[in-house]
C-alpha cells in the first residue's frame, strides 16, 4: 500500500530537518520527502498541525512472554507500544525461561512476526538463567537476532565475567547493558533508603548500591574498550560517574526511565505499589541531577523500564509486591508535558533522544531517521490535545502505572509502522 502523509511539521535529528513537508511511502520505505507531493492512488493522511518523527524506540521493555503470559504477552506488549506511539521495542531477558539461546530468541522473533504490531528485537542474557556463572553464547544469539546483551534484573555480580562479556562484546560488535545494583548493598530494600524510608519504616536501597556497579562498569569497559550501557540510572552519583566517564572518552551511554525523572520517594507516604520499582524512586536532589543530566546529555536515551505485573501481584503489602511500573502507554505524554512544554529540552532533542539515539546504540541502521529509503517507521505527534491518564484504557494487561490521573498535553497521534498505521487501531482488529 502507498501512504502520503500531507503536511505534516517534519522533524528528523538525523539530518537536521524541521519543516512542513509530505512523505511518501511505498513498500514499508520512505520514497519521497518534499514540500508538496502530488500523486494519485494513495492512501492521504492529513497531518496539518501534528510532528511527525521517526519511529520512536524503546529499548528497556519486559514483555513476559514466554513464561509469564498472565501479566503480558508478545501480543499484548506490541499493542501497548502502538499505542504509546513506540514503533521497535526491545524485550529483555528475564523471561522464563530466560532468553539464554538460540531457540528462543527465535521464538520470540517469529511469535513477533506473527502477533506484534511493531517490531521487536530481543535482548539475550549475558549469562545463562541470568544466574551470572557463565557467560551465553553471544556469538550465536547474534547471529539469531539479539540486538543486546543484559542481565536486567540484576547485574553480572562476578566481576571477572562481567569483564569477559564485555571483551567479548567489543570483538563481536555488540552492546552488553548492565542493570547497575550490589544486591549486597541494596540487600532486602523496597525503597530509596533516606530520610521516606525511615518516616515510612521501609528498608532501604542505598544510592551506593547503584554507583559502585556503574563505577566498576565503567572502568571494565573502559579496559576492555567496549561499549556499555547503563540501565534506568537514577542517582547523582551514578550520573556523576557517567559525566566522567564520558569525559574521559570511555564508551558509556545512558538511559533514564519517565518515573525517576517525574516522581521520587516522597511519594510512597501512600504506600502504593505501582510506585514499588527498581531502582526505586530516588530523593528529589537526584531527580533534579537526572534533569540536569538529560538537559547537559550525560543521559542519552529516554526509555520506560515497562514492567507489568498482574492486578493480584500488586495488590498485597509493599513489602511483599513485586518491582516494576507499567510505562509503555504514559511515557511519551509524559516527557512531552513535563519536559518539552516546559521548555527543560526542545522537541527536537526529545525525537533524537528516544528515536535517533536508541536506533545507533542498538545499531538499527534503517530506524531512527526520516529519509529516503529508511524504513517508514514513524510516529505523529499532536502536541496540543490534552489526555487524563485512564489505566483502564491500557492495551498492556498491566494495570501499575502510578501516573493514573494525571492531566497531561501532548500524545501520540498515529504510529506507523513498515508503513502501515498499526495506531490508531482499526476497529476490525480490536
Ligand atoms: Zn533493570
Amino acid at each position: 500500500m502507498r501512504l502520503l502523509i500531507k503536511n505534516g511539521r517534519v522533524i528528523d535529528p538525523s539530518s537536521g530537518t524541521d519543516d512542513t513537508l509530505d512523505l511518501l511511502i511505498e513498500k514499508g520505505k520512505i520514497v519521497e520527502i518534499k514540500a508538496k507531493i502530488e500523486t494519485k492512488g494513495v492512501k492521504v493522511i492529513d497531518a496539518s498541525n501534528l510532528v511527525v518523527a521517526p519511529g520512536f524506540i524503546d529499548m528497556h521493555v519486559h514483555l513476559r512472554e514466554p513464561g509469564q503470559e498472565d501479566k503480558e504477552t508478545i501480543f499484548t506488549g506490541a499493542l501497548a507500544a502502538a499505542k504509546g506511539g513506540f514503533t521497535s521495542i526491545a524485550c529483555m531477558s528475564n523471561t522464563d525461561p530466560v532468553n539464554d539461546n538460540r531457540g528462543l530468541t527465535e521464538y520470540i522473533l517469529s511469535e513477533a512476526k506473527k502477533k506484534a504490531v511493531v517490531n521487536i528485537f530481543p535482548i539475550a542474557s549475558i549469562t545463562k538463567g541470568q544466574r551470572g556463572e557463565e557467560l551465553t553464547d553471544m556469538a550465536d544469539l547474534v547471529d539469531a537476532g539479539a540486538v543486546a546483551f543484559s542481565d536486567d534484573g540484576c547485574s553480572v555480580e562476578n566481576s571477572q565475567i562481567m569483564r569477559r562479556a564485555l571483551e567479548y562484546s567489543k570483538l563481536i560488535d555488540t552492546l552488553i547493558i548492565e542493570h547497575c545494583e550490589d544486591k549486597n548493598l541494596s540487600r532486602e530494600g523496597v525503597m530509596h533508603e533516606g530520610y521516606y524510608s525511615y518516616l515510612y519504616g521501609l528498608k532501604g536501597i542505598p544510592a551506593s548500591s547503584e554507583e559502585t556497579m556503574v563505577s566498576r562498569d565503567t572502568i571494565l569497559a573502559e579496559r576492555a574498550g567496549a561499549t556499555i550501557h547503563i540501565a534506568h540510572l537514577s542517582v547523582k552519583g551514578a550520573v556523576d560517574i557517567v559525566k566522567k566517564a564520558k569525559k574521559n572518552k570511555i564508551k558509556v551511554t545512558a538511559e533514564v526511565t519517565p518515573h525517576h525523572l517525574f516522581l521520587a520517594d516522597s511519594y510512597l507516604k501512600s504506600y502504593d505499589t505501582s510506585l514499588k520499582v527498581n531502582p526505586p524512586l530516588r530523593s528529589k536532589e537526584d531527580v533534579q541531577a537526572l534533569i540536569q543530566a538529560v538537559k547537559e546529555g550525560v543521559v542519552d536515551i529516554f526509555a520506560t523500564d515497562h514492567a507489568p505485573h498482574t492486578p493480584d501481584e500488586k495488590d498485597v503489602e509493599f513489602d511483599k509486591a513485586p518491582f516494576g511500573i507499567n510505562g509503555l502507554e504514559t511515557a511519551i505524554s509524559l516527557f512531552l508535558d513535563k519536559l518539552v512544554n516546559k521548555n527543560i529540552i526542545s522537541l527536537k532533542k526529545f525525537i533524537k533522544m528516544i528515536s535517533t539515539t536508541p536506533a545507533l546504540i542498538l545499531g538499527l541502521e534503517n530506524k531512527g531517521k526520516i529519509c529516503v529509503g529508511a524504513d517508514a517507521d514513524l510516529t505523529i505527534l499532536n502536541l496540543h490535545k490534552e489526555i487524563v491518564v485512564d489505566i483502564n484504557t491500557f492495551k498492556s494487561k498491566g494495570r501499575n502505572n502510578p501516573f493514573h490521573g494525571w492531566k497531561l498535553r501532548g500524545t501520540p497521534a498515529m504510529t506507523i509502522v513498515g508503513g502501515k498505521i498499526v495506531y490508531p487501531f482499526s476497529s476490525s482488529k480490536n
